[in-house]
């Protein structure tokens, strides 16, 4: 990633004058997360930062910065939540310049910190390299199998290159190589009977502290001020503090979230309990790619299939006669 950096702030600092700003990244108070930076002046630029502590994904400012000549720098799994921010037309093209970059995964700040254990010597630099992550930590250098460091997402990564940008800095390359990784809690699940899995969410839930972090940190979660989550009319979730309450607004959020949700990892990552949310819109996604064989954020030309209506799908039987 660091060979790529120069290269970006090169663009970056051409494209500025045209834009009302750049949303980067820039090293922040965590040393294994970087932050979002706004950059409005060229003096800015040189804040940038280009690793896999670059794990936020910054689509989900762009809705709330319509209007503005917007630059933005993305990974492979950032570009598709702006190919579904394009799809449901909450952003205009014309006004986003993409930096686009290959990256070879992302950090899961939790995990990392759980590996390295202290980190207050500082933490110099991050890379990934084949299979492990290194992590220069006063100089010294620690290395970990990417399965215990990266983001669950990555794991699975179907591309790592930013394919919707105006600029691709760097060169293009395949997705980490993550071996020897833990089942999924969604195939975790799938093991089990109904009764077990109202159990686990249950018991998930129950640990919920209703930040509602993971609704503000979804790029596509946009219906802000007429959130479920606060309607008293219709009142949709209690405020008892029960699991079945928690659950049912999770519930309500996977649903809006249905053949939308890209999979960016970013509810989960900002819950701060730690909580397997993602699963969910998991589990919705899968049926939505077997009933209308659609994965979101791939084509910037189609429409999510639950914002179209035809009277006939080919893989739902509904009707016998
Ligand atoms: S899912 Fe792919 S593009 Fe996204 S952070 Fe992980 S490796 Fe990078
Ligand atoms: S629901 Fe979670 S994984 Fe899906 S788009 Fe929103 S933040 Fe990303
Ligand atoms: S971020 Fe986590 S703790 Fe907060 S409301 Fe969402 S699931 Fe609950």
């Amino acid at each position: 990633m660091a060979s790529s950096i120069d290269d970006l702030k090169t663009e970056i600092k051409k494209a500025l004058p045209g834009l009302d700003m750049v949303i980067a990244w820039a090293a922040g108070p965590d040393p294994l997360s970087h932050t979002p930076l706004f950059i409005t002046e060229e003096a800015d630029v040189e804040r940038i930062e280009w690793d896999p502590r670059c794990s936020q994904n910054l689509a989900g400012y762009l809705p709330g910065l319509r209007g503005k000549k917007v630059g933005i720098v993305v990974k492979g799994c950032d570009a598709r939540s702006l190919v579904e921010l394009l799809q449901e037309k909450l952003i205009d093209r014309e006004d986003v310049t993409i930096f686009g970059l290959h990256c070879t995964g992302a950090v899961d700040a939790r995990a990392a910190r759980k590996a390295l254990g202290s980190l207050r010597g500082g933490l110099e630099s991050v890379s990934v390299n084949g299979g492990t992550a290194s992590f220069s930590m006063s100089g010294e250098p620690r290395t970990l199998p990417l399965a215990e460091v990266l983001q669950k997402k990555c794991f699975t990564c179907t591309g790592a290159d930013a394919e919707v940008c105006d600029h691709f800095i760097g060169e293009h390359g395949e997705p980490p190589r993550v071996t020897e990784t833990p089942a999924t809690t969604l195939e975790e699940l799938e093991a089990m009977s109904m009764e077990e899995r109202l159990h686990f969410w249950e018991d998930q839930m129950s640990r919920c502290i209703r930040c509602y972090a993971c609704r503000s940190a979804c790029p596509l979660c946009v219906c802000q001020d007429h959130c479920a989550a606060q309607s008293r009319e219709p009142h949709w979730v209690d405020q008892t503090d029960h699991p079945r309450e928690k659950l049912m607004f999770q519930a309500i959020h996977a649903l809006h979230t249905a053949g939308r949700c890209t999979e960016c990892g970013e509810c989960e990552r900002a819950c701060p309990m730690g909580l397997p949310i993602m699963t969910l819109k998991q589990a919705l996604n899968r049926s939505i790619q077997d009933l209308f064989d659609y994965r979101a954020g791939t084509d910037p030309d189609q429409a999510p299939p639950l914002f179209e209506f035809r009277e006939e799908e080919k893989n739902i039987k509904e009707r016998e006669w």
